[in-house]
């Protein structure tokens, strides 16, 4: 055993208590401390030597720390800058670490993983996430110009159910229709609410995404589908032509003929139909 180096998790229950850090219920702080549950999450995330990490939320520092002592790089990004003191010291001494105090809905990605990683590397995301932005960052993420080869986060289990989801199910949504589209998904583990300080009210997820290595569908315009998913999902109890008419402007013939040449019925829902449908919904769109 080594007693001069203080663990990781002494280092933080040590700083949050010096620091008098109060948590923020409304920014998601709900904080993983123990080394032995973290070492396990990072076993499953296969977190190797040569990765380059992305943090979204690093809290205390003890997922950082512990993720700087297996990878190459690590980036964290983080909203509350109350954490700074903290951060500084669970992170001393570890030069791979480093901490942007920034939104991360809105800090600029590509500059940041290009001057840290180096531009165009690869670098995978690991993050136990702020609950309240799930979907909003995961879209931000994997449908950045520079996306991430995985990402291997903790969200709450009905948001990994609804991730993994099967087109025409009850769940399929378009988060799930992007994030299927982005990668492969799967759950590596539950993890329990008293695994957290403080304990959220649900259970959560552990869960995988690995970007495809070949995608499953090619639109001609990307960004185009990713905004005919949101419309095809964003009025659930219309048909899909007029969620089409209602997004793009269409008259009423032209969201007919867009389907008709799609080859998918004309009185359709948007949530009825799988990836491949409407990537030729998507170039029936854009002729
Ligand atoms: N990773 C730490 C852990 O496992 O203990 C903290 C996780 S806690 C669930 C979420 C963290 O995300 C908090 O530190 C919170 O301040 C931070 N956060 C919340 N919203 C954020 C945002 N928009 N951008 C960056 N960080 C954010």
């Amino acid at each position: 055993m080594d007693y001069q180096t203080p663990s990781i998790e002494l280092r933080a229950r040590v700083a949050l208590e010096k620091y008098r850090f109060h948590k923020t219920h409304s920014l998601g702080q709900n904080f993983l401390l123990s080394e032995a549950l973290i070492g396990g999450l990072l076993d499953a995330a296969a977190l190797s030597p040569e990765d380059n990490v992305l943090e979204i939320g690093p809290g205390a520092g003890v997922m950082t720390g512990l993720m700087a002592r297996r990878a190459a790089r690590v980036l964290s990004l983080e909203l509350d800058r109350g954490l700074e003191p903290v951060l500084a010291q669970v992170l001393e001494g570890l030069d791979n670490a480093r901490v942007v105090y920034q939104d991360a809905m809105k800090a600029d990605l590509k500059a940041l993983t290009g001057a840290a990683f180096g531009e165009g590397a690869p670098y995978r995301v690991v993050a136990n996430l702020p609950y309240y932005i799930t979907a909003d960052i995961l879209l931000r993420l994997t449908g950045a110009d520079c996306p991430p080869d995985s990402v291997t986060i903790m969200v709450q289990k009905e948001a990994a159910e609804r991730i993994m989801s099967a087109p025409g199910s009850k769940q399929w949504c378009a988060m799930a229709a992007e994030l299927q589209y982005y990668g492969e998904a799967r759950v590596l583990c539950e993890v329990g609410p008293e695994a957290f300080d403080p304990p959220p009210h649900v259970t959560s997820c552990f869960m995988r995404i690995d970007r495809h290595g070949t995608p499953i569908v090619s639109p001609a315009d990307e960004r185009l589908f990713r905004r005919l998913i949101r419309a095809a999902f964003a009025m659930r109890r219309k048909t899909l032509s007029n969620n089409l008419k209602a997004a793009f402007g269409l008259d009423a013939e032209r969201a007919q003929a867009v389907l008709q040449a799609a080859g998918v019925d004309a009185r359709v829902r948007g949530e009825e139909l799988t990836l491949q449908e409407l990537c030729r919904v998507c170039d029936a769109l854009r002729a």
